[in-house]
């Protein structure tokens, strides 16, 4: 039996409770949306991921056809939160750039939903369990991403939540540094650097045609970060090529 302190869930982790999810594969979006009077149709969308048309106690979320599972869920999840937490609003339409998992801090409607959508598709009470002791790496969150059914940009930021290893999560595009973000113990006093270095694989990646995961690789910190002592640091790296072209890379400081 599953010992979970109901007065501690989220929000997003209440309603999958209440839904009878005790396993990452109960995780249905479509019937919890649903359930609350939202229906669901996938199809074509011009110039946006996601929207949501709401009227009375009914709503219709719309979610880009074309765009990955692991996309597909996050924006559903995304309307959900706007269904259910900002309905005074009768329409959403959300942008690719709105709607993702980096984007879940700042103080704003869409971040809150990025916030309430990553609950609900990698929920705590189940995740923290499910990595139990297992050291953060992309393998993990890739293995993460098929349990959940979630994207890898999602699994590889909630691997970032309670690590007490000092990493840094990037992504970057052929020109420049998209985002990053960093676990608790990772120095604010580093600087990630905009361009990749032509020596790592995240290089190979963006520029080549190498594809899939790289191998964890050991190397001078200096490719990646700026900052007080770099020059005599190493760090782990571990990047993956992303659907849309972007390079994503694990770093951890050794
Ligand atoms: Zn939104």
């Amino acid at each position: 039996m599953m010992a979970v302190d109901l007065d501690r869930l989220s929000r997003p982790e209440r309603l999958l409770w209440g839904h009878g999810v005790r396993k990452p594969e109960h995780i249905d979006l479509e019937a919890i949306a649903g359930a609350s009077g939202a229906h669901v149709i996938y199809r074509k969308l011009d110039g946006c991921a996601a929207r949501l048309v709401a009227a009375g106690d009914r709503a219709v979320i719309s979610v880009a056809a074309d765009d990955n599972l692991g996309r597909k869920r996050f924006s559903l999840g995304h309307e959900l939160a706007h269904w259910m937490q900002d309905a005074q609003r009768a329409s959403f339409k959300c942008s690719s750039t709105d709607i993702g998992p980096q984007n879940a801090e700042a103080k704003s409607i869409e971040a809150d939903a990025n916030s309430f959508a990553s609950q609900l598709i990698l929920p705590d009470y189940l995740v923290w369990p499910w990595v139990a002791e297992r050291k953060p790496s992309l393998d993990l969150a890739s293995a993460m991403g098929a349990a959940f059914q979630a994207s890898l940009t999602a699994s590889a930021l909630k691997l970032l939540q309670r690590t007490k290893v000092p990493i840094a999560i990037t992504c970057h595009d052929q020109r420049r540094l998209k985002w990053s973000r960093r676990s608790r113990d990772f120095s604010t006093d580093f600087y990630i650097l905009n361009e990749l270095h032509q020596d790592t694989a995240a290089f190979d990646m963006a520029f080549g045609a190498a594809k899939g995961l790289s191998r964890p690789k050991r190397e001078s910190a200096s490719r990646w970060i700026s900052g007080p002592g770099v020059y005599r640091l190493e760090v782990w790296s571990q990047s993956i090529r992303l659907p849309e072209g972007s390079v994503l890379t694990m770093l951890e400081v050794v």
